[in-house]
């Protein structure tokens, strides 16, 4: 039977190990900490194909919700197949949101303020001009299923869990074939490699509401207008760079620390909601109280929860390319480095180990 031994146990490296458990190889994943503490399980949890440009990574993103649907009906596991509200309040985020309804109706709609209300008792009433709804996008908690897929693929499919075990010689693995999902770590294996990819660090500010009253529900996920200029879905609009001129003359400081705003629930009932983006490889280990504050105040214009109360506060950090949509890498025969899925990793994460072990050759 073909070894196979996969470095992280974030979410990259736990679809890689579902990916050839189930098609019956043998799997070792090392963790270096006792349990995954990465980008993985500092997320909002959106499986979120909404976000990702019409091609390639929308396909892929549309599979990986397939794929993640049926990973989680297989462990019975909790996701709550939510969809997703782009809230406009602005002409031109209604603009924006029109016109990606028109170019691509077959992944979203444009619904008037009746119907949003309808759909969501969270979104704010007055001033509301009607919203971009999708009915693709998932909501899965994060903390919660990445640590207890290691359980699961311990118990189903054999697959051998090494927590606590920093890798740092592949060789030692003794493997067919070993995959590198080190997330943004950069420094342990492969520096060189890593040093001449491109890839950075991003840094996103994040903070959880008090858990809200039992049977209260979010609905679907909520984004605001500053999202509309964040993911590459929406570079497909024309009447984008008015909509982006307007927000950098409004709130520059929304653009300085790359924030949008957006809400997604978790099991418990408690709201997500982020974030920022601030990047470089020396990531500032402490966060900025004024990114909160100002994550905060958009909040408030477009979304009301019956608490506002913030339990938690964090930061995740997850590594970015910028002119490929992932990295990946073959630095000697039998080793893959997979990482650098940016703020879409969970989302194409079944998909995108799929598509690899189809065509370990593919080139992004
Ligand atoms: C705040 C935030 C919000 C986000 N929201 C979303 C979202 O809603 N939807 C979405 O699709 N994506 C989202 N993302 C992006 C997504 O979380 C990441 O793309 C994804 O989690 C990256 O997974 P990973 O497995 O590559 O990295 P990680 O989760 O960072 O896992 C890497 C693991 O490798 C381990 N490791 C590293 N080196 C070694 C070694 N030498 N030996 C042993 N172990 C090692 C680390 O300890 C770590 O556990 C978000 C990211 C952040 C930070």
């Amino acid at each position: 039977m073909k070894q196979i031994a996969i470095v992280g146990a974030g979410i990259l490296g736990l679809a890689q190990a579902y990916t050839h458990a189930k098609r019956g190889y043998k799997v070792r994943v090392y963790e270096r900490s006792q349990r995954a503490v990465g980008a993985s399980v500092r997320n909002f949890g959106m499986i979120w194909p909404i976000g990702q440009k019409a091609g390639l990574l929308c396909d892929l993103a549309m599979r990986s919700r397939d794929l993640w649907v049926e990973v989680l009906e297989e462990t019975g596991l909790p996701y709550f197949p939510t969809g997703s509200l782009h809230v406009a309040y602005r002409e031109d985020e209604e603009a924006v949101a029109r016109e990606f309804a028109e170019l691509e109706p077959e992944r979203a709609r444009w619904i008037g303020p009746s119907e949003v209300l309808s759909r969501s008792g969270s979104v704010v009433g007055e001033g509301l001009r009607g919203a971009l709804f999708s009915e693709h996008e998932l909501l899965v908690d994060p903390r919660l299923i990445v640590g207890a897929l290691p359980k699961f693929l311990e118990e189903k499919y054999g697959v051998e869990f090494h927590f606590g075990t920093a890798v740092t010689d592949v060789r030692k693995l003794a493997a067919d074939q070993v995959f590198v999902c080190s997330g943004d770590d950069f420094e342990t294996l492969y520096p060189e490699v890593f040093a001449s990819s491109g890839v950075t660090r991003c840094k996103l500010q994040m903070m959880r509401t008090v858990r809200q009253p039992q049977g209260w529900e979010l609905g679907p996920a909520l984004a605001g207008g500053l999202t509309l200029r964040f993911y590459q879905s929406f570079k497909v609009c024309s009447t984008l760079p008015a909509l982006e001129a307007r927000i950098a003359a409004e709130l520059p400081e929304y653009d300085k620390y790359g924030i949008h705003v957006m809400a997604s629930q978790t099991a418990d009932g408690a709201v997500t909601i982020g974030d920022s983006h601030e990047y470089g490889l020396d990531v500032d280990i402490f966060n900025k109280e004024e990114i909160d504050r100002l994550i905060l105040n958009y909040l408030q214009g477009f979304a009301k929860f019956p608490s506002m109360a913030i339990a938690e506060r964090w930061h995740g950090v997850y590594a970015r390319h910028f002119d490929r949509p992932f990295f990946y890498a073959r630095p000697e025969p039998g080793v893959s480095i997979v990482t650098a899925s940016s703020g879409k990793g969970m989302t194409v994460s079944f998909g995108l180990a799929e598509m690899l072990y189809e065509n370990p050759g593919c080139d992004f």
